[in-house]
């Protein structure tokens, strides 16, 4: 690579030196000799002096005159090639020409056929014809590159021939190479941006092969040396090489040099770089043949280049699509985003990814950990702007990131439901652990006192790793599309997914109803003939007793206690089924009021039993249906005493203080799952801290009876459950329970036990 100073872009343009092996002509527009370099004398046999101010005709003649004056059209930046002859004191000597024009000139080079090595033309096209078939055959753009690096180290001969490609920073990185065998492979290493330099970027946009057979050779001026307009020699074949090129290819024991610059849509998307050890002269006509073939790679990368986006982009949407199609279908939705895991890495090109979903995570490939991963959701959803957030340099914005550089330098993060707490990252490492720079890029420039910089090649061309610290491989654009659509397409899905669910409970709701009315119309409906059956075995007991014998007599008094049996029972279904339907009314109820009734009748109803009902402080006033809510307590009052065998029975009523539902579970069916007995004290047990803030009062109702055991928590809340035979414990026909948990959930509430088996049962109940 050619380097340039910054601070010296006159003389990038204009150094008034050329390399020796060719002479340079600076002509005015009517073809008068204004500049010649000072090896005339060695090409020409003339002194400059002599050829100052001269017409070009003094040297050529009129046919080469009119070629030259064809080539020379207005504002043309072609560098047009010519054959010469050119009489001398040798004698008729040939030169290759290359005539181009400047703003206010025109500049001639000439190079002597008669040093350069001779070429055979068939063989050149033949190999240049080989080359341009082999690399239309190639199918990526790697192996395109690679091909080309080989083929043009086969028409060249260079001991190294390299492809440079340019980041989207500048930097460039070795793509491929061909080389001899015994030196070192500089593939996959990087050169910083500042190696070249914005205005020598330009000279390669503009010329499209550079050319310096001896790095070492000493360049040659430019006479006269003053009192001139300096020309401009940014196309000259011949411009002289920067001394800091000359010492950055000396470091890497490199003695000549070519270039040829790759171009997309006009822009200089690389080089083929070609080095020998060795001071090396290759012909024009091999020159001519490589800059073709940079040419024509030029104009295929184009297509190499949107083809390989082209492939990367459908391998993105494929893995898309497959993670859409399995979330669509699956039942478990994490299962499905998660697994298998390289299919949700690939989608956007990571190598870790968490999977959050209801504040549970899931990690995936090279990640932090998972109390790291939660911090991180927390900070990274402040700064989500269109439900994304991506950086390539976490460490620098969130400085905790710093412990896991090395897994996640690089963030993607993808906010799904802010509400559900969904998220999506995806992770990259920190990009040193990929990266080897060719070199200190820092070390590269020099800045002077003065404030000028200047560009200084580095000593050593080893390996070493530039500490490209707490930034990532960049996220393509593509790569957040692919992001983007992920999203967009779950959220349709879980859109849809809740719209079927919403359909589904209309449904269920309806057919709710519609078996409520069922149980209550055919509930209502059993009880006429029922009560026939009833009436007529009482009419066939009284009035027929005297002739039926005693078995006919227990059948049907058998029949008159059943219907009554079966008509308790067709009772608390229709009661069951009423509540189902019927309209709550609420009111500010005062539990004190509504207990001292349900006692009182509970007292007349029981007059010869000593009922020792306690409740210890007052109850709060709540909003309920006072009738329904008495029905409840009504029902649990009645079964404490009815399930219990203790001489000194008891029933306690109250709610629980705040900080005494600190450990309660919080749903009565994590509740009744519970393993361990549950705790038996004088004192309820205590809710969980998530229940305790706004949630409604706790009410309970305890006894001293025989208890529950554990497994039937559940089972005697269901219609016509009962634990015991129909004789024992006064009967029943337990539908009690069941009727008091339909009017909690009525009410919005939940019911649930405790119990001790022999000790006694707490029930607990909520209302709001
Ligand atoms: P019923 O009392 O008519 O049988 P319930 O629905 O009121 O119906 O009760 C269902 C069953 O739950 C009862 O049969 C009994 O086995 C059990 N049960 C209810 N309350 C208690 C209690 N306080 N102590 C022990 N067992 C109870």
């Amino acid at each position: 690579m050619e380097l340039l100073s910054t601070s010296h872009d006159e003389l990038i343009l204009n150094p008034g030196l050329i390399q020796p092996h060719g002479l340079l002509l600076a002509l005015s527009t009517q073809l008068e000799i204004l500049q010649v370099s000072n090896n005339s004398q060695d090409y020409l046999g003339k002194l400059p002096e002599e050829l100052l101010g001269q017409p070009l005709s003094y040297l050529l003649d009129a046919s080469q005159l009119e070629a030259i004056a064809q080539c020379l059209p207005e504002d043309s930046e072609v560098v047009n090639y010519l054959k010469l002859s050119i009489c001398t004191s040798a004698g008729e000597q040939y030169f290759d020409g290359f005539v181009h024009r400047t703003t206010d000139a025109v500049i001639l080079e000439l190079e002597s056929t008669h040093s350069q090595a001779k070429v055979n033309f068939l063989n050149l096209h033949t190999l240049v014809k080989g080359a341009i078939a082999k690399l239309k055959r190639t199918t990526n753009l790697i192996e395109f590159l690679q091909l080309a690096a080989v083929e043009v180290r086969r028409i060249t001969g260079y001991d190294r021939v390299m492809v440079y490609q340019f980041d989207h920073q500048g930097a460039g990185v070795v793509i491929a190479e061909a080389k001899q065998e015994e030196l070192s492979p500089y593939l996959g290493l990087h050169y910083p941006a500042t190696d070249i330099p914005e205005q020598a970027r330009e000279l390669y946009r503009r010329g499209l092969l550079r050319f310096i057979p001896n790095l070492n050779a000493q360049p040659v001026e430019l006479m006269p040396t003053t009192d001139v307009t300096p020309v401009d020699l940014s196309l000259s074949v011949l411009r002289s090489v920067h001394p800091c090129c000359v010492e950055f290819h000396q470091n890497m024991g490199v003695a000549a040099i070519m270039v040829i610059s790759l171009i997309q849509n006009e822009k200089l998307w690389g080089l083929i770089s070609c080095h020998h050890q060795t001071p090396k002269f290759v012909p024009y006509e091999v020159r001519a043949g490589c800059e073709l073939l940079g040419q024509i790679v030029s104009s295929e990368l184009a297509n190499k280049v949107i083809q390989e986006e082209v492939d990367y982009k459908a391998r993105l949407e494929s893995l898309r699509s497959g993670v859409v199609e399995s979330i669509s279908q699956a039942d478990n939705f994490r299962d499905a985003l998660v697994q298998p895991e390289p299919r949700l890495l690939g989608v956007v090109g990571a190598t870790g990814a968490a999977v959050c979903l209801d504040r549970e995570i899931t990690l995936v490939g090279a990640t932090p950990d998972i109390e790291n991963v939660r911090s991180l959701i927390a900070w990274a959803d402040t700064q989500v702007k269109d439900n994304i957030f991506y950086t390539d340099s976490l460490p620098k914005l969130y400085p905790e990131a710093r412990s896991f550089k090395d897994t996640a330098s690089g963030l993607l993060l993808l906010r799904i439901s802010k509400l559900r707490h969904y998220y999506i990252l995806w992770f990259r490492p920190e990009v040193i652990r990929t990266v080897n720079w060719a070199g200190n890029p820092d070390e590269s420039i020099q800045v002077h006192s003065d404030g000028s910089i200047t560009l200084c090649p580095r000593k050593s061309f080893a390996q070493w790793q530039e500490i490209v610290q707490l930034t990532s491989e960049p996220w393509k654009q593509c790569e957040l599309d692919s992001a983007l659509s992920l999203r967009n397409a779950i959220v349709g899905i879980v859109l849809k997914k809740a719209e079927e669910l919403a359909k589904i409970n209309l449904e269920l709701e309806r057919s709710n109803h519609e078996l409520a009315s069922f149980a209550y119309a055919a509930s209502h409906d059993l009880k006429e003939p029922l009560r026939g059956i009833y009436n007529y075995s009482t009419i066939l007991l009284e009035d027929y007793a005297p002739v039926l014998d005693e078995d006919g007599i227990e059948f049907l008094q058998t029949i008159v206690s059943l219907s009554v049996r079966m008509e308790t029972l067709i009772n608390g279904l229709l009661r069951l089924s009423q509540l189902g339907q019927a309209e709550l009314h609420l009111q500010a109820t005062d539990l004190n009021e509504l207990l001292n009734q349900v006692i009182s009748v509970f007292h007349a109803s029981r007059q010869q039993a000593n009922l020792d009902i306690r409740i210890n402080r007052p109850l709060p006033t709540i909003q309920c249906d006072p009738v329904l809510v008495s029905e409840v307590f009504s029902n649990l009052i009645a079964n404490a005493f009815k399930y219990n065998d203790k001489a000194e029975q008891w029933v306690e009523i109250g709610y629980l203080d705040k900080e005494d539902t600190g450990n309660l579970p919080p749903s009565p069916r994590h509740m009744l799952q519970r393993r361990e007995p549950p705790q038996r004290s004088g004192s309820p047990p205590p809710l969980s801290p998530s229940s305790c803030s706004q949630s409604p009062p706790i009410f309970y109702v305890q006894d001293n009876g025989i208890g529950i055991p554990p497994h039937h928590y559940q089972t005697i809340f269901k219609l016509f459950k009962r634990l015991h035979s129909q004789e024992k414990y006064g009967g029943g026909t337990g539908a009690g329970l069941a009727i008091a948990k339909k009017i909690i959930e009525r009410h919005g509430g939940r019911i649930w036990v405790e119990s001790t088996v022999g000790e006694g049962s707490t029930f607990y109940l909520t209302l709001e």
